[in-house]
C-alpha cells in the first residue's frame, strides 16, 4: 500500500501579552489558520497554547479528524494564551493514531516545550537509538518526537539558552522540516537548510504568525513579512523577532524547495518563496500548450489542482476553457483509501462530468499529476460516459517515477505507474486517445517565468530520483 506521510500544515502565533489586540486569543487565531491549512492534512489536528505571563505549562488539545471536528467554540474558549502552535496532519494509511497527532508536548526539567513539524527526517533512527541509550523514552513512532527530545536534551545538558538548544538539535537532524516550536515564553520557527517545505512569517496586530502557506496568513488578517529562508531559525518573544541561520553567509544557497508544492500540495492562493502557486500552475499549462498543441474543442482541468494549468493552456492556445468536471467538495482524499477497488469507486463519488459541456466534443483534460493512474483511468471512463468524442489527457508535471523520502513516503516504486510503464502503455491503461506530460525543463521554465531572479532551486526527486538529502 502506498504510504504517505508528513505533508502537514503548521501554524504558530506570538502575541505581545501587553497588547490590547486579543493577547489571549492565540488559540483562536491558530484555529482559523489551521482551517486554511486543512488541505495539507485531514487525519488529525491540534493546538498547543500557553500564557507567557502566567508561568504555567503549555497545554495541548489534539484529536483525529478535521480541524472543525477536533475543535468547537467551547474547546477554544478554554484555551487561553498569547503563544500557540498548531498542526494538521496528513494521513498515513496505516497509522491513524492519536499518539502521532501533533503538537507533541514534552515536560522536562526546565519546563514544557511543544513542537509541530511538516516534513520528514532521514536520520531519525540513529538519533532515536542514541537518545534511547541515554534514557529517553518515546510515546509515538513519529520522527518529530526525536527533534523534540534532541532539543530537550540539549537544553538540559548543555545550554541555558533555548535558542542554542534548538540550533544544536537542528544541526544534528537531516531531512525536510518546517517547524513551529513553543516554549513557555517564546515561539520559534525553523526551515531546513534546503527549504524543502515552506514556512512564511506574517505580522498581525500585536504580534507575529508563522504558517506553512501564505493563504493561512490571509485568513487571520496577517500581512506577509517574508518567507523563512532555508536554514533560518526565527525566535519571536518579548524582545521582538530575531533570526539566525545554520548556513553561513559565505555559503552558496542550498535552496531545493519541493516542486510538488507548486504542482499539487499548496493552495493556489498561496505564494511560496515569491512564486504565486496559481501563476505557476497557469505557466505550466501554457508550457504544456506549447509542448503539446492539440486541435480540440475545449480544455478542462481536474479540480482543484488541475484547474490552473487548464486555464494557462487555454490562454496560450486559444482552445476554449470549460468547467467540464465538477468535484464533490464534501468528500475527502480518495488517494489514501485503503484498497484499489475503494479508490477507484471513490473517484466517481468525488468527480463527475458535466454532460452538456462534453457531449460530442473532442476534449483536452489536464490533471496536475499521475501517481498510480487510478484517477486518470476512472476520469477517462466518466468523460466518455458523458459523451466526449475524444479525450486527450495532459499532465502538468512530468511522470512521477521515484518515491519521495522528504514529504510523501512512497515505499516502493512498484505502485508508481510511470516507474513501470512507458507513456504509450499508460495511455492504453487509462484509455485516453493521447497522453502527454510536461517536460522537466518546461516545468522549470514555467516556474522561472513567474518572477525575476528565480533560480532553479527545486527538489525534483520524484521525477528525477535525485534528492537534496
Ligand atoms: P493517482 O490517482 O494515484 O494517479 O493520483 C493522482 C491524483 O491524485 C491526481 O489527481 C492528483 O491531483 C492527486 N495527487 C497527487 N499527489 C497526491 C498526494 N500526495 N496526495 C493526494 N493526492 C495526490
Amino acid at each position: 500500500m502506498l504510504k504517505l506521510q508528513d505533508k502537514c500544515g503548521v501554524f504558530g502565533v506570538y502575541l505581545d501579552p501587553t497588547s490590547s489586540d486579543g493577547a489571549g486569543n492565540a488559540a483562536t487565531l491558530s484555529y482559523y489558520g489551521l482551517c486554511s491549512l486543512q488541505h495539507r492534512g485531514q487525519e488529525a489536528a491540534g493546538i498547543a497554547v500557553v500564557d507567557s505571563t502566567a508561568h504555567s505549562p503549555i497545554t495541548v488539545k489534539k484529536g483525529l479528524g478535521l480541524v472543525s471536528e477536533v475543535f468547537n467554540k467551547d474547546a477554544l474558549s478554554s484555551m487561553h494564551g498569547n503563544i500557540a502552535i498548531a498542526h494538521t496532519r496528513y494521513a498515513t494509511a496505516g497509522a491513524r493514531t492519536i499518539e502521532n497527532a501533533q503538537p507533541i508536548l514534552n515536560k522536562f526539567k526546565k519546563g514544557t516545550i511543544a513542537i509541530c513539524h511538516n516534513g520528514q527526517l532521514v536520520n531519525y533512527a540513529p538519533l532515536q537509538s542514541m537518545l534511547e541509550e541515554t534514557g529517553a523514552t518515546f510515546t509515538s513512532n513519529s520522527d518529530t518526537e526525536v527533534i523534540l527530545k534532541m532539543i530537550a536534551r540539549e537544553y538540559t545538558l548543555n545550554s541555558s539558552n533555548i535558542e542554542q538548544s534548538v540550533m544544536a538539535a537542528i544541526k544534528a537532524i537531516s531531512g525536510s522540516y518546517a517547524l513551529c516550536i513553543a516554549t513557555e515564553d517564546t515561539l520559534i520557527g525553523a526551515r531546513d537548510p534546503f527549504g524543502i517545505r515552506p514556512l512564511v512569517l506574517g505580522k498581525v496586530n500585536g504580534g507575529f504568525v508563522l504558517a506553512s502557506e501564505s493563504c493561512a496568513l490571509d485568513a487571520v488578517g496577517a500581512s506577509v513579512v517574508r518567507d523563512i529562508s532555508p536554514g533560518e531559525i526565527v525566535i519571536i518573544n518579548q524582545n521582538g523577532v530575531r533570526s539566525s541561520s545554520i548556513i553561513s553567509k559565505q555559503q552558496p544557497s542550498l535552496k531545493q524547495t519541493c516542486i510538488f508544492e507548486y504542482v499539487y500540495f499548496a493552495r493556489p492562493d498561496s505564494v511560496i518563496d515569491n512564486i504565486s502557486v496559481q501563476k505557476a500552475r497557469q505557466a505550466m499549462g501554457a508550457v504544456l500548450a506549447r509542448e503539446n498543441p492539440i486541435n480540440a474543442d475545449i480544455v478542462m482541468g481536474v479540480p482543484d489542482s488541475g484547474l490552473g494549468a487548464a486555464l494557462g493552456y487555454s490562454q496560450q492556445s486559444g482552445v476554449p476553457y470549460s468547467m467540464g468536471i465538477i468535484k464533490n467538495k464534501y468528500i475527502g482524499r480518495t488517494f489514501i483509501a485503503p484498497t484499489q477497488t475503494e479508490r477507484e469507486n471513490l473517484v466517481y463519488v468525488k468527480l463527475n462530468a458535466v454532460q452538456s459541456e462534453l457531449q460530442g466534443k473532442s476534449i483536452i483534460v489536464i490533471d496536475d499529476s499521475i501517481v498510480r493512474g487510478t484517477t486518470s483511468k476512472r476520469l477517462v471512463q466518466l468523460l466518455r460516459r458523458a459523451g466526449a468524442k475524444e479525450v486527450h489527457f495532459l499532465v502538468s508535471s512530468p511522470p512521477v517515477k521515484f518515491p519521495c523520502h522528504l514529504g510523501i513516503d512512497t515505499p516502493t516504486k512498484g505502485e508508481l505507474i510511470s516507474s513501470n510503464h512507458a507513456i504509450a502503455e499508460i495511455c492504453q491503461e487509462i484509455g485516453s486517445d493521447s497522453l502527454a506530460f510536461i517536460t522537466l525543463g518546461g516545468m522549470i521554465e514555467a516556474l522561472q517565468s513567474c518572477g525575476t531572479n528565480i533560480i532553479d532551486g527545486f527538489c525534483k526527486g520524484c521525477f528525477s530520483g535525485t534528492y537534496p538529502v
